[in-house]
């Protein structure tokens, strides 16, 4: 994870050094969506912990266990209180990602959930991705240099072993707070090059950059944003589907991840 633009070896350095020569010991896997969270939860049979570490009264559920030589911690953010639905989007995601790395400390980030594919990027329903860098396409802010902070724009933790041996695809994530895509997203998104768009994957990368904790970013397509079918339709009716080959992929890099170090990656 490095900022736009500046000294990427260096603080990506720093942020690995204590971590690189040992193997990986904890991963925080940060899952928006409760449809998406429970077959990784059941996988690795996580159990839900009733005092968290979090703030009392927060909606944010933690489940914890151990995986062959990997501590785990799976966090959701929960349902809306009033609304009832899960909360999607960029400001929960920052804050259960900040409270998260405050009480776990974990070694390494996995941002998992699904995401709109551009099948102009080569991107297809049930497609996994690890994304190679993330940035926003909501946060115009057409001022010299506050444009650039807008985008926001950070590279993902690089993990080329693990990309070779499972055979991700890898494409640029972009974030914003709409499922659907306006004409000004949509020329943000083509600006960043994103062959995926997603609601929280920026979040996560600002808050594991500040508080540098290597991350990386794991997403399955559910719907063609530039396809023919209405992306709500689409989404609903790939979900489950989706979401099966999510916890597979997400298996497959928790296996790989475990017993080596994160210069190993
Ligand atoms: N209608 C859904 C709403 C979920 S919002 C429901 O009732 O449950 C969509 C979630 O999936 C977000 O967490 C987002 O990260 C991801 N996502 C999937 N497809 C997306 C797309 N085309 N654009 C943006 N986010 C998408």
């Amino acid at each position: 994870m490095a900022p736009h633009g500046e000294k990427s070896d260096a603080a990506e350095d720093a942020m690995v050094s204590g971590a690189e020569k040992r193997p990986v010991s904890s991963v925080l896997i940060v899952i928006a969506m409760q449809t998406e969270a429970l077959p990784v939860v059941n996988k690795f049979n996580l159990t839900e912990v009733p005092d968290s570490g979090f703030p009392k009264g927060v909606p944010w559920v933690r489940y914890h266990g151990f995986y062959k030589d990997l501590e785990i911690n799976l966090v959701w953010p929960g349902k809306d209180e009033s609304l009832g639905v899960d909360c999607v989007g960029t400001a929960p995601a920052s804050l259960v990602t900040y409270a998260s790395i405050q009480v776990l400390q974990p070694d390494l980030i996995i941002n998992a959930g699904t995401a709109g594919g551009f099948k102009g990027k080569g991107a297809c329903v049930g497609d996994i991705y690890l994304a190679s860098d993330v940035a926003y396409h909501d946060r115009r802010i057409p001022i010299p240099v506050f444009d650039l902070y807008g985008v926001g724009l950070r590279l993902a933790y690089t993990t080329p072993s693990l990309q070779k041996e499972l055979e991700l695809k890898v494409g640029k994530l972009s974030t914003g707070n709409s499922l659907d895509m306006s004409p000004q997203d949509e020329a943000s998104i083509v600006a960043n090059d994103a062959t995926v768009k997603d609601m929280e994957g920026a979040a996560v990368a600002y808050v594991a950059d500040l508080l540098k904790v290597p991350a990386i970013f794991v997403k399955a397509v559910t719907d063609i944003v530039d396809g023919e079918k209405p992306t709500t339709e689409e989404f609903m009716q790939n979900l489950v589907a989706v979401t099966a080959a999510l916890e597979q992929a997400v298996t497959k890099v928790i296996d790989f991840i475990n017993g080596k170090c994160l210069s190993e990656l």
